[in-house]
């Protein structure tokens, strides 16, 4: 037996108990005479000691030799700790050690195993196994399995059965880029690796499941912007015979219930935004609610003087910065050229003070007075002491750069506050998107979301007018999830299909197993799918979803400790009917 108790367990009142704990030797204090050495596991902390009076010549010797992280197994007694240590849940006690044995032995780690840790991010990657040891990642990692753990009762509760589907499939069009593999028993032919099992799960409510989950790898070679992962986790939902209401309603509860039980928060009912009140107030189609700062267009009241700048654009937009008046005229500048920044683009910022005593103070005094300025004050809703910044330009453009400046001042002035929840429905998505690269429409959420009631005849006349069935929950202005009813009959898929710009026959080679299933008795019926590693990371109150996730990959995609991905050798190749042209 390894192990009577673990690390984490001894307490005043196992005192005078003879105990067996394995764990790694945290470190050593080597006094001479006395010898203390905190052992840790996954559980926690204890202090053993050994001491040249009360334990055996040869085990005290043997204890002065362990290097940290050693493995090893002491046999010993439970005393009371002369100077107890608070802090420690084991704080109380400490073990007299008798018997001491070294189940293996450890190289120096190349980064101290420590809350605080003074391994860089790379490092920590390459020994990744070594960084799991350490508090912060461990707990972490616990903490994501109680949250699925709570995700898995909730659904099984409300009657969802967890269903696998496969990861050898074909092109799921989520819009992103398929890894693939190539087949060795079929020469020439690939599968892809699901980008979600979109497909499956709607397959599986023709096959009459009525209410599936499952928490899921979903695969998407994308460029990895800041904080994404090649591989991710969905909890992947589908339900039969449900309205939109339905699903918002099931998944709401679902929300609800992990606030509740990771978190010990009561939320309120969650409000609903339409897509385009989104992006009027906020510019964007996940805002953080949890403050206001929401937008002002400005065109009605600045396009009738001399400023050619917003006689031009196609929106004048403000928001008002909470005390900004504060912000000294080179901080302002320091603003504006942040915003200037590649990554943002805005090509410069107009400001008005609102100042003290009433009055305001602008950058463009010389085309506004104080009427003007009180008008743009009132639709920004500033108040005194606040500073006005308005952004002018291409409508979608200037949205984006005001949300950027809303979301950093915000963050700026502490407003995002990690332990305050504010989720928000943002439904009434148009169906299409217009993509400029390609000149053509694409499925804004993907191809089987269906148009709402009644407007699949605009789709010939005004396609980007369309709006879909579908809903993203937001929470602090991440996308947590989002969903749609689906199309569930033959026809009105292929009129999606024929819009989006598939021939008959491409549509048949893609998706005839799909629009063949809903020529079976296909049941009316629509989902929703959570993006686990950042939900996790909300709800524990961080930032980046890799600090959730035991083994992530780096911003190129690799994972630094295996060295994937990795050239393959000529005989695989050649297995695989693979030649490679580089
Ligand atoms: N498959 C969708 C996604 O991955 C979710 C859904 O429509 O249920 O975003």
């Amino acid at each position: 037996m390894y192990r009577s108790h673990n690390c984490g367990e001894l307490r005043a009142s196992h005192i005078d108990t003879e105990v067996t704990l394995s764990g790694w030797v945290q470190k050593s204090r080597d006094k001479g005479f006395i010898i203390w050495i905190d052992l840790r596991d996954r559980y926690g902390v204890t202090q053993l000691v050994f001491d040249e009076e009360r334990t055996p010549k040869a085990v005290f010797s043997q204890a002065e030799s362990l290097g940290r992280e050693f493995v090893i197994q002491v046999k010993g007694t439970v005393i009371e700790r002369a100077s107890k240590n608070p802090n420690l849940p084991t704080g109380d006690i400490e073990v007299l050690v008798k018997e001491l044995t070294v189940l293996n032995t450890s190289l120096l780690p190349p980064f101290t195993i420590e809350d605080q840790t003074d391994g860089g991010d790379e490092l920590r990657m390459k020994y990744r196994y070594l960084d799991i040891r350490r508090n912060p990642v461990k707990n972490n990692l616990i903490f994501r399995h109680k949250v699925a753990q709570a995700v898995r009762n909730y659904l099984s509760s409300k009657d969802f059965i967890e269903v696998e589907t496969p990861y050898l499939i074909k092109s799921t069009p989520e819009g992103a880029r398929d890894f693939v593999v190539p087949s060795r028993m079929n020469e020439g032919q690939f599968y892809a690796l699901p980008q979600s099992p979109q497909t499956f799960k709607q397959l599986l409510m023709v096959g009459g499941m009525d209410k599936y989950f499952q928490i899921v790898k979903c695969f998407r070679d994308e460029d990895l912007r800041a904080d994404r992962q090649p591989e991710f986790t969905q909890i992947d939902c589908e339900m039969a015979f449900v309205e939109q209401e339905d699903i918002l309603d099931t998944f709401e509860g679902l929300t609800r219930h992990l606030l509740k039980e990771i978190n010990g928060v009561d939320v309120a009912k969650f409000p609903r935004m339409t897509y385009d009140d989104a992006m009027r107030q906020y510019g964007n189609d996940k805002p953080d609610i949890r403050f206001g700062m929401q937008f002002g267009e400005l065109n009605e009241v600045s396009q009738h003087k001399d400023f050619n700048v917003f006689n031009t654009a196609e929106l004048v937009v403000g928001i008002a910065i909470p005390g900004g008046n504060s912000l000294t005229r080179k901080e302002i500048d320091q603003l504006t050229d942040w915003l200037k920044r590649p990554q943002i683009g805005a090509l410069g910022m107009v400001y008005v003070r609102c100042n003290d005593d009433g009055s305001y103070k602008s950058s463009v005094d010389k085309f506004y007075d104080e009427t003007d300025l009180k008008q743009w004050a009132e639709i920004t809703k500033a108040k005194t002491g606040d500073l006005i910044c308005v952004l002018s330009g291409n409508t979608n453009k200037v949205r984006a750069q005001l949300s950027a400046l809303r979301m950093e001042m915000a963050t700026r002035l502490g407003l995002r506050k990690p332990n305050e929840f504010a989720p928000l429905w943002v439904v009434d998505f148009p169906l299409l998107e217009w993509d400029e690269d390609t000149k053509r429409f694409h499925a804004m959420h993907h191809p089987f979301t269906s148009p709402k009631p009644g407007q699949l005849e605009l789709l010939d006349t005004n396609p980007s007018e369309v709006k879909a069935n579908a809903y993203d929950l937001v929470l602090n202005g991440n996308e947590i999830g989002g969903g749609s009813i689906r199309i569930h009959d033959r026809a009105t898929q292929a009129i999606m299909l024929k819009h989006l710009g598939f021939t008959d026959e491409q549509a048949k080679a893609q998706f005839g197993f799909l629009m063949d299933a809903f020529e079976f008795g296909a049941p009316p019926h629509g989902g929703i799918a959570f993006g686990l590693d950042r939900l996790v990371a909300i709800l524990g109150g961080q930032e980046t979803i890799r600090d959730f996730i035991a083994f992530p990959k780096n911003n190129s995609g690799r994972d630094v400790m295996i060295d994937a991905p990795a050239p393959l050798d000529d005989e695989q190749l050649k297995e695989l009917h693979l030649k490679l042209n580089i």
